[in-house]
């Protein structure tokens, strides 16, 4: 129950990275099941469409898949998702929409996501932006805007999928290029490129929703 990598070199040298997360499910807020088959549903569709794309000269390419594993309990050490009624941190009871227990461990973690929302569309959105947060992806380094705190490029924030906010759906190149690094050496294992510190004004400020 993780994130599994395969990279695939193509005839041209250009290397294609197939990601397939598999994750358990646990339902807390006690969906019917028609409930839980739309929610997984749109989250699938969200973090499919989120994680995936090439690099300008089509060098790299990605795709993501992501797989529900409805069999059996989660057990301790289960990547898995919880859908509840209200998101806890370290049992206590908050107002996040959202929230994983470890940034950056792909392989055993809780993705919490907070079911009495209005509408499927935010509660996908809020989900792929936990999955990023899985993978090693963090928010953007306010006051700047442009780089997450691990300094990696998010291009244009409020389109970012990494924002706190409900607006963007979108990662970079370099987010992707991120999580395989990630994927590849563990989080925090070795620095990133912290040099992409950038002087972009900030525009706009909002307040922080999404844990
Ligand atoms: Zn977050």
């Amino acid at each position: 129950m993780d994130w599994e990598k395969t990279e695939s070199t193509d005839d041209n040298g250009n290397i294609h990275m197939e990601y397939t997360i598999t994750v358990k499910v646990k339902n807390s807020a006690g969906l019917d099941d028609e409930e839980l088959g739309e929610l997984t549903d749109a989250i699938i569709n969200q973090v499919q469409s989120t994680f995936q794309g090439e690099n300008e000269d089509g060098t790299f390419s990605y795709t993501t898949n992501l797989i529900f594993d409805f069999e059996g309990e989660v057990e301790e050490g289960d990547f898995y998702f919880d859908f509840v009624d209200q998101v806890d941190d370290n049992g206590t009871p908050t107002n996040y929409v959202g929230k994983v227990d470890e940034i950056g461990d792909f392989s055993s973690n809780r993705i919490q996501v907070k079911v009495n929302r209005p509408s499927l569309e935010e509660m996908a959105k809020v989900s792929a932006h936990e999955i990023g947060h899985t993978g090693g992806l963090t928010h953007p380094a306010y006051p700047v805007y442009d780089v997450d705190e691990n300094g990696v490029n998010i291009g244009n924030e409020r389109e970012n999928v990494m924002n706190q906010g409900y607006f963007g759906t979108k990662v970079t190149y370099d987010q992707l290029s991120y999580i395989r690094h990630v994927m590849n050496n563990g989080y925090n294992a070795t620095p990133y490129n912290r040099t992409l510190k950038s002087n972009l004004t900030p525009n706009n400020i909002k307040e922080p929703t999404i844990r």
